[in-house]
């Protein structure tokens, strides 16, 4: 084998956002001697851009909370396609992994009588979501990280897996290659967790940082294991829009959750018109009622505007669409408006709202205490990721985990908001804890030089291409713009034809990429390597999205507006076939415990 250096462990995680950095404590704690990859440093990953809070059934705001009725809000949520045990397993664990949390040294906001302050956020019944201010992901990262340096963990920062390596059909390590230099590197596990994150980056319009290029996704196709629900990207209604260099930038859902209402160009509260019929009985019929709700009164139930994410997107295009949006093409979200109801308003949103204060007076020249916010749909995070076992979350390929946004089945169709994090730390937790048992038990696997020459010849051939190469940052581009026209928050069967033609074009042009230069922290080059992920998941969310012949969750074909009771029965089950091309299966829901539907009737 060329002279590579070889990092060992018994447990490789890939990724230090949420998932990442609990999953590596977790090996650690059981004596796994583990290491950390990440693609950024440590501190930067996606996590720490996570506002709103995390989602955790402590009743400490409302006493009637309680895990059933959080199992309950993420299964209609995700319109039944969830994987129910892992919903279970969720809502029962996700107070422990806060309250850790807090012992680590979370300063989470508290409540009068010193508890975790939970807030409102959408399709959940209760105020729910432990929060500091908007920052709770960078709270999160903070812990995590604090607490994990103090474990032996190693941790090897701005360095890209590209390919896993495999001894038969188990996973025994990586292939990568770090930022700075250029230069390669081998890791050999016994284990290995994914914790990458998202796709988001597929798309043109998102919320997303550049770290989310779908790599988890794709290194754990090409390795043979399945994924799940590749279709169900979701699109959150609130990003900014206004001016274009801030596009796509979030708009945290806990401005709704602290009263900021909807309106169109007329001033009309357009949420009103229409609410979806399994929500009817948990929503506000009026402005008065919503306005009770949110600031605390039990008796009233939730406003409009906290209906779960892909039904407000849907209402925000459909204004649009019917020419009664806002100048730059969005509606307007008015939090100011509270001052009609609280004397020390401006204060007020300034402390609940810090982030999003400044964001909008720094990138916009807003004051979100005086004037409405314009805003749109922007694309945010992906319910489809590697299929895993509900306890231990190892993938169809032993030895392989994977936790976090790259993981698929606590969410179906759509992900209520602040059950990202708390999937985080539940899941991470338990893909740690089972890499390390796997670990224990299994002797270690051999490295396949031919795999590593292999993975080293893909990665160099930019460079031979050089400058007369096809343009990798072109490709990426018109990949996002294409994605964003054809396969973005509705669908329709000839638009995605046409995304998959593209895309085999894409493919071709990006066997072209070339790089000039070096080595060393070349942004042309590490965008040549990302285009493989990028193009593989932007496929299979399509073809993922093409099969499902109607409209359910964040999924919504114009050809098929409607959700059915039989493509409720399945989920679509992604595999590379033997000759390559991307194989979409239909598998069975998987069954409901009579205890589930008990807990599903008793909340509708
Ligand atoms: C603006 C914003 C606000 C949000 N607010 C909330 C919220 O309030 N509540 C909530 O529940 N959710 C929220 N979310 C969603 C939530 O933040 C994410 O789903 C979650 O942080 C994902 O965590 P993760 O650990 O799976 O991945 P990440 O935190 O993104 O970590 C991925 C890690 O993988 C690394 N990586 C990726 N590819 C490679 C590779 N090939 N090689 C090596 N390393 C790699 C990255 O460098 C990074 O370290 C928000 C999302 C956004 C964008």
């Amino acid at each position: 084998m060329a002279d590579y250096p070889i990092h060992e462990y018994d447990v490789l995680v890939v990724g230090a956002g949420g998932a990442g950095l609990r999953a590596a404590i977790e090996a650690s704690a059981g004596g796994a001697k583990t290491g950390v990859v990440t693609k950024s440093l440590l501190g930067k990953a996606h996590t720490v851009m996570a506002e709103g809070g995390m989602a955790a059934a402590m009743g400490n705001v409302d006493d009637r909370d309680n895990w059933r009725v959080h199992f309950a809000d993420t299964m209609r949520g995700g319109q039944y396609l969830n994987n129910p045990r892992m919903a279970e397993i969720h809502a029962k664990e996700a107070p422990d992994r806060v309250r850790e949390l807090e012992a680590w040294g979370s300063m989470f906001d508290r409540t009068k009588d010193g508890r975790i302050l939970q807030r409102n956020f959408g399709g959940h019944r209760y105020p729910r979501l432990a929060h500091v201010g908007d920052r709770t992901g960078l709270e999160m990262i903070r812990t995590l990280q604090d607490h994990g340096i103090h474990q032996g963990i190693d941790f090897h920062m701005e360095v890209t897996v590209l390919t896993l390596l495999k001894d038969g059909d188990r996973c025994v390590g990586a292939f990568a290659y770090d930022r700075e230099r250029g230069r390669f590197r081998v890791f050999h596990a016994k284990a290995v967790v994914l914790a990458t994150g998202g796709i988001g980056r597929a798309f043109s319009i998102t919320s997303n940082s550049w770290e989310y290029s779908g790599d988890g996704h794709s290194l754990a196709y090409h390795a043979g294991a399945s994924l799940l629900d590749m279709e169900f990207v979701q699109f959150h209604p609130t990003g900014m829009i206004w001016p274009p260099s801030v596009k796509g930038i979030l708009v945290t859902e806990g401005v709704r959750g602290e009263g900021g209402v909807l309106r169109n160009k007329d001033g009309k509260r357009f949420m009103f018109d229409d609410i979806p019929e399994n929500y009817r009985s948990q929503t506000a019929d009026t402005p008065e009622e919503g306005w009770r709700y949110v600031t605390g009164d039990k008796s009233a139930r939730r406003p409009p505007e906290l209906l779960t994410r892909d039904h407000v997107a849907r209402c925000i295009r459909r204004e649009v669409k019917e020419g009664r949006g806002s100048p730059h093409g969005g509606v307007f979200l008015d939090i100011a408006w509270i001052k009609e109801k609280i004397p020390n308003s401006v204060e007020h949103i300034k402390k609940k709202l810090p982030s999003m204060y400044h964001q909008f007076k720094q990138l916009a020249d807003i004051d979100i205490t005086q004037v409405p916010m314009e805003i749109g749909p922007t694309t945010h995070y992906m319910m489809g990721g590697v299929l895993v076992d509900a306890e231990s979350q190892m993938s169809d390929v032993p030895g392989l985990f994977a936790a976090g946004e790259c993981g698929a089945g606590l969410h179906g169709a759509n992900r209520l908001g602040g059950n990202s994090l708390s999937d985080l730390v539940v899941f991470g937790k338990r893909a740690g804890e089972y890499a390390a048992k796997f670990a224990k038990e299994k002797p270690a696997g051999k490295i396949d030089q031919a795999q590593v020459e292999e993975a080293a010849r893909r990665a160099l051939a930019p460079f031979e291409r050089g400058a007369a190469g096809e343009n990798p940052f072109t490709v990426q581009s018109d990949l996002q713009e294409m994605m964003q026209d054809l396969v973005g928050i509705v669908r329709v069967e000839d638009e995605m034809q046409r995304a998959l033609d593209g895309i085999a074009k894409l493919k071709a042009r990006s066997a072209k990429a070339g790089s000039a230069g070096n080595r060393e922290y070349n942004s042309g080059w590490h965008t040549a390597l990302d285009l493989d992920n990028l193009l593989t998941v932007s496929e299979i969310i399509a073809r993922s999205a093409l099969e499902r012949k109607e409209s359910r969750g964040a999924h919504f074909r114009d050809d098929y507006p409607g959700k059915t009771v039989e493509w409720g029965k399945y989920n679509l089950r992604v595999s590379k076939a033997a000759d390559g091309s991307v194989k979409v299966e239909r598998t069975p829901v998987l069954p409901l415990t009579d205890d589930m539907k008990k807990m599903i009737e008793e909340q509708k």
